[in-house]
């Protein structure tokens, strides 16, 4: 009998664990964009110049090399025709048995052109880079910069006060602390402000009440100007503009303040849910549909537990997917399909060296212990043991003493960007 192709669409969290976990009584090919699974969660710490892109991504031909049926293609998928079961990518069709979403989402400016061509994001590796040769920059210009210059590049903005925006702000208010002014011995670093703007009256809306005031009280201790309740209403570059009319000039605007789903063309409308998410019944299948599923950040799973869907974390995305290659096992002897249940496991983040805040289901705690557990965790989770080791020397080196030796500024000339891709279209959400 010839094997049942399945096509996974992302090497995301979901689309990776799936593609590991299914067997070799299926043809399976993996698409992503990169050719490289990106740990997202430690994309700040890229960012801030602590660790190097490559010690939080993982080469997909390296992850696959002894999986058989496994077939890796770095394409950017552009739409799929579910009638003709086949998926259509810059790099040729794909006919698939079986579908399996998992693209994930991109960020979310909310509509807002202006903000999308001129702030930074934190969705990527490359986004992570990008952010860490600005943030590089930033000083270099400062050295030259007239005082009207400097009241823009002396502003370091992150909006949004979810986990991405808390680390982030955390961790250059740490740069700002410890690195810079080694670096810059000449440079006057109290004029450098780090903002973190929020929406609401809170950061951390995912976590306790506890954990939110602690991780407000962290960052205004570490120096960070949080303002909550406080709205962008646009960016030309230079100045943000708020929602109430004041205004704030900056260089740099990291924009964490949303995602949304990243929805192939051909996906009818009515799949589609708040948050640009696939809804999908409780076995990850699109309702009418017994061949397609969709996991990770862009399924939307209403229960009884979860009226709002699951929350998007790696976690989630992980667990949809190994349930799934376990049901698709189950269908193809004819067995039932089981129901995804998700128990929350709890939440963290980190604020700082020694500052952290931990929810778990009955308890919630802060501080040293938990920033021992959010470091360990992440560790845990990180793919190879090369890598493990990696971050944990770059981790302990910092904790010693309180530096990092990666503030490379890499900035390929267009000559290279386009002898490098002349042959292969990379596309950039
Ligand atoms: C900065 C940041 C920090 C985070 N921190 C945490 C954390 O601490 N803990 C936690 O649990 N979660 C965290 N998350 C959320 C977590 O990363 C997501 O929930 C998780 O990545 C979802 O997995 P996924 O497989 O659904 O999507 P993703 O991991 O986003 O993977 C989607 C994949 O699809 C590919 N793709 C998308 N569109 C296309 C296309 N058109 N063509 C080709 N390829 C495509 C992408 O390249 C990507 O590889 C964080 C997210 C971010 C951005």
């Amino acid at each position: 009998m010839a094997k049942q192709k399945i096509v996974i669409l992302g090497a995301g969290f979901a689309g990776l664990q799936a593609a590991r976990r299914i067997g070799n009584q299926f043809e399976i090919t993996l698409i992503d964009q990169y050719n490289f699974h990106q740990f997202q969660p430690l994309f700040y710490q890229v960012a801030t110049a602590r660790l190097e892109p490559s010690a939080i991504s993982f080469p997909l031909r390296k992850i696959f090399q002894h999986k058989k049926n496994m077939h890796v293609r770095m394409a950017h998928i552009e739409s799929i025709d579910f009638n003709k079961q086949v998926v259509i990518t810059d790099e040729g069709l794909f006919n698939y048995d079986q579908l399996i979403i998992a693209t994930g989402c991109h960020t979310n400016y909310f509509g807002n052109e202006n903000i999308k061509k001129h702030a930074f994001a934190m969705k990527s590796t490359t986004d992570a880079i990008a952010l860490r040769n600005r943030i590089l920059l930033n000083f270099e210009d400062a050295l030259n910069a007239n005082e009207d210059e400097l009241d823009a590049i002396m502003n370091i903005v992150v909006a949004g006060g979810g986990p991405t925006g808390v680390e982030l702000a955390g961790a250059l208010a740490e740069m700002k602390k410890y690195v810079l002014p080694r670096d810059y011995p000449d440079m006057d670093f109290s004029r450098l402000n780090i903002y973190l703007i929020e929406g609401s009256d809170h950061t951390l809306s995912n976590m306790s009440g506890i954990s939110q005031k602690k991780s407000l009280y962290y960052l205004e201790k570490m120096g960070v100007k949080v303002l909550l309740n406080t709205l962008v209403a646009d960016y030309d570059g230079d100045t943000i503009q708020f929602k109430d009319g004041k205004t704030l000039r900056t260089q740099n605007l990291i924009w964490a303040a949303g995602v949304t789903g990243n929805i192939p063309n051909g996906i009818p409308k009515e799949w589609l849910v708040r948050g640009n998410r696939i809804k999908t019944n409780e076995y990850n299948c699109v309702e009418g549909m017994n061949n397609v599923f969709a996991i990770g950040d862009i399924s939307y799973i209403e229960t009884k537990e979860w009226p709002n869907g699951h929350p998007q974390l790696a976690n989630v995305a992980i667990n949809q997917a190994k349930h799934l290659a376990k049901n698709l096992e189950r269908q193809r002897n004819q067995k039932v399909m089981l129901p995804f249940h998700y128990k929350d496991p709890g939440t963290m983040a980190t604020i700082g060296k020694k500052k952290a805040v931990v929810d778990l289901p009955f308890i919630s705690f802060q501080g040293f212990f938990a920033w021992v557990v959010w470091m360990s965790l992440h560790l845990m989770l990180i793919l190879s043991v090369k890598n493990k080791l990696i971050i944990f020397i770059e981790w302990a080196i910092s904790y010693l003493t309180n530096d990092t030796t990666l503030r490379l500024i890499l900035l390929p000339t267009k000559k290279q960007i386009e002898l490098a891709t002349e042959h292969h279209d990379l596309e950039n959400n």
